[in-house]
């Protein structure tokens, strides 16, 4: 059974007026939460996706449950259908204003079942009916996430009409919530994937992410041969500002230095907090020279940022470096520290770079 969308024969539709019923044979209209919907299917960050096993599963059982020979996750986009499993089907997507499913999610608590297609007023005129694909019967189980929003359908389609059983439609209705489980577990592991690897108060990557990523820049510099660039910046009298203002001000203090040493980097350099009052920054690819004028940005950024208590600097030590065979990634840490070192010894608010090896 081949399922092509035949993009042509639709052009001439009329678009339904908004908040009027679909007239016969015409594409659904936008739910009302429509925009909503939208935002919270992008969340699950699945469209044009790879196959999965887990959703491959879902609709082997819906198939076999109901007896057809197809079977679909379908997610409905702002003008396609996209299929994440697909049984019995070449097709990876069809317009819109041709799925089946865009009628089903309007009614998120029920299963749509069409017993024949061509007795449909619906859906008799469709192409998907009319065309080679032949549809007769089909029935969708609306995939509901728990914000009661409606993002598509596990759905099972044949090409002679059916009547689905009242099993096979708990069955069904059973399998949208596994979907539904699947996308929720894979963007609850996403966000703590994200959540391990972030400093809550900054947003600034954390130490074990920053210990990551310069292992993984340090080989990827060395298999290069080229240079990078490590900055360690450490926040000036910082004691003495929590003293005068309180620990919540200094709380404060240290996201919008964050926030101004991130607007000075470039999209691929990498920002972290390695630990109270001092971060580093890994700049890729970078040369003496490159080092500096980011280091100087951050300083000019700091100097413009929005200060209602008192303006806070930063002192800097920069160290650039050819990884070579025998060194480790922490050497260049080391160096920027010791530079760092010198630029708090020599009276702060300055940047120093670490001599050559
Ligand atoms: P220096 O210029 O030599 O770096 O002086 P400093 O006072 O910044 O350095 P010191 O290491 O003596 O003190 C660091 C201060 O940073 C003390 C600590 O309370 C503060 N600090 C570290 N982490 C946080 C945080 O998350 N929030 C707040 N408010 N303060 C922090
Ligand atoms: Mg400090
Ligand atoms: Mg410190």
């Amino acid at each position: 059974m081949k399922l092509v969308p035949p993009l042509g024969e639709t052009a001439d539709k009329p678009e339904p007026e908004p908040g009027t019923a679909p007239g016969p044979g015409a594409a659904a209209p936008a739910a009302a939460n429509e925009a909503q919907r939208l935002a919270a299917l992008l969340g699950y960050q699945i469209l044009d996706t790879d196959a999965e096993q887990a959703y491959d599963d879902l609709t082997t059982l819906a198939s076999t449950i109901c007896g057809t020979p197809v079977a679909l996750v379908s997610l409905v986009d702002e003008h396609r259908q996209w299929f994440k499993s697909r049984i019995g089907v070449d097709t990876r997507e069809t317009p819109r204003e041709i799925a089946f499913c865009a009628h089903a999610i309007l009614q998120p608590e029920n299963t749509m079942v069409v017993n024949d297609a061509t007795q449909d007023p619906r859906f008799k005129d469709n192409p998907l009916v009319t065309g080679p694909l032949g549809i007769r019967f089909y029935a969708g189980a609306p995939l509901v996430n728990p914000q009661g929003l409606a993002l598509g359908t596990i759905c099972v389609l044949d090409s002679k009409p059916r009547r689905l059983e009242p099993q096979q439609q708990l069955a069904l209705k059973a399998l949208a919530r596994q979907v539904v489980a699947q996308l929720e577990l894979r963007q609850a592991m996403r966000q703590l994937a994200h959540e391990s690897l972030t400093d809550s108060l900054t947003g600034a990557w954390n130490r074990r992410a920053l210990d990551r990523r310069l292992q993984e820049e340090w080989n990827r510099h060395r298999r290069a041969g080229q240079s990078m660039a490590l900055l360690m910046i450490d926040v000036d009298r910082f004691k003495r500002f929590n003293d005068e203002f309180g620990h919540p001000a200094g709380d404060i203090a240290l996201a919008a230095v964050a926030e101004a040493l991130r607007q000075s980097l470039r999209n691929c350099d990498c920002l972290a907090r390695y630990g109270g009052e001092e971060f580093a920054a890994i700049l890729p690819n970078t040369d003496v020279d490159g080092a500096r004028v980011t280091a100087q940005k951050m300083m000019s950024s700091l100097k413009h940022s929005h200060w209602p208590l008192r303006p806070v600097t930063v002192s800097i030590g920069m160290a650039v470096q050819t990884p070579g065979p025998d060194t480790v990634a922490t050497a260049i840490m080391a160096r920027a520290d010791l530079a760092l070192y010198e630029a708090k010894s020599s009276g702060r608010n300055r940047i120093k770079l670490a001599p050559a090896d």
